[in-house]
């Protein structure tokens, strides 16, 4: 959860988290009144004021003195305003300093330890089993991180407020210091056991481009008789069982969402020129518990509407209820994406699935099965 600004009003009920960190003393909440200046009575004639019949606000901390309207200067005790006003709350304080406090002590309940830096208040060095980080707070106004330096280990941000619109560098590891108050550094730990470093995914990513490369060369000597079987088969079943791989990817995309994201040309007349793959959806889709399958492979002819078309004409053809199609292509030359996501808006579900050359690449990286892929691959020219 991320705190709301300074300022921030609550009409009606404040939201239960707020109230929780109110409760623990980490942000104050103070009522703002809205009176109505309805003109005052005085002893004589020079006291009595008639008022302008606005609304003006009363900050929260003035209660013990006299109320002047900022439109029309009439003045009011307190006690005589009260009545007409009706209540705002808004939050008027943030203790970062107990916040971040809280945060270390929950991360050295878990026994991690972590080292101050002399003259920086917002910055730590945090050790988790072995490994150094560099750990920041993003609310001391820390915008000016010395994080051009790429030796530089990893960097674990602290997040409490909203500092979306700042731009961080992609090693950057972000996590919530409201939710590291309240349940503790446990879940964190984990995500920094397993994720890669910075090194090894910039070398997955080169290997992806590796791969993609053999797969465009290697497909299009492959016939789609070939390799329909045999290729898609190994790639859906690789997916299926290498259950820890998966979850470290999904470790992976949480804390670097863009790495989820494969762009795909769409360029056609009257169309999107890039569609954005969320692969997370993807295969999310590929790991639900029930599912019929009709996977194609192509390999050197285009993947188009019409091939679609096909394919799901002769899936009602047979009367085979294919609750998803999937293409897997070992060419980059797709022009139906559109197809994916009219699908999925459609129906709320990707129903339609093409891993073109780029997308079985990345998947077949991080799912760690690329060299047996390719080595499939192979097989199907040579059994041809
Ligand atoms: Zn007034």
């Amino acid at each position: 959860m991320r705190l709301p600004k300074l300022g921030t009003r609550f009409e009606g009920e404040i939201p239960k988290n707020i109230e929780e960190l109110c409760r623990l003393g980490y942000v104050q909440i103070a009522e703002v009144n809205i009176a109505f200046c309805k003109g005052r009575n005085g002893y004589s004639l020079s006291d009595r004021m008639l008022g302008c019949r606005t609304e003006f606000e009363i900050p929260y901390q003035k209660k013990d003195e006299v109320v002047q309207c900022p439109n029309c200067g009439c003045e009011y005790d307190y006690d005589d305003i009260v009545i007409t006003l009706k209540r705002n709350k808004e939050l008027v304080r943030v203790d970062y300093e107990k916040m971040t406090n809280k945060v270390i002590e929950q991360v050295q309940a878990t026994g991690c330890t972590v080292k101050s830096i002399d003259g920086f208040l917002d910055k730590k060095i945090l050790n988790v089993s072995g490994k150094e980080y560099l750990m920041f707070f993003d609310c001391f106004g820390s915008a000016d991180l010395m994080l051009d330096n790429e030796s530089t280990n990893t960097v674990v941000n602290i997040i409490f407020g909203n500092s979306e619109n700042l731009k961080y560098p992609d090693s950057l590891i972000r996590f919530d210091g409201i939710k590291i108050i309240t349940n503790g550094f446990n879940d964190e730990i984990y995500i920094l056991r397993d994720l890669p470093s910075s090194n090894l995914i910039i070398e997955k990513l080169r290997r992806v481009s590796e791969v993609e490369a053999e797969v465009l060369k290697l497909g299009s000597q492959a016939t789609w008789q070939a390799v329909e079987n045999e290729l898609t088969n190994f790639f859906l079943q690789e997916i299926q069982i290498r259950v820890i791989e998966k979850y470290r990817l999904k470790n992976l995309w949480r804390i670097y969402p863009h790495l989820s994201r494969v762009t795909v040309n769409a360029a056609g007349a009257g169309k999107a020129d890039k569609i954005t793959i969320p692969l997370q959806e993807y295969l999310d889709e590929l790991l639900v518990d029930q599912f019929t399958v009709d996977a194609k492979c192509y390999s050197t002819t285009t993947v188009s509407s019409s091939t679609i078309e096909k394919v799901q004409h002769h899936l009602s053809k047979d009367g085979f209820d294919a609750k998803r199609v999937i293409v897997l292509a070992t060419t980059n030359n797709v022009t139906c994406w559109e197809d994916v996501t009219h699908y999925k808006n459609a129906t709320g579900q990707y129903r339609l699935l093409i891993f073109n050359a780029r997308i079985t690449a990345v998947i077949a990286v991080y799912f760690g099965f690329d060299n047996e892929f390719l080595e499939v691959i192979k097989e199907c020219i040579n059994g041809a």
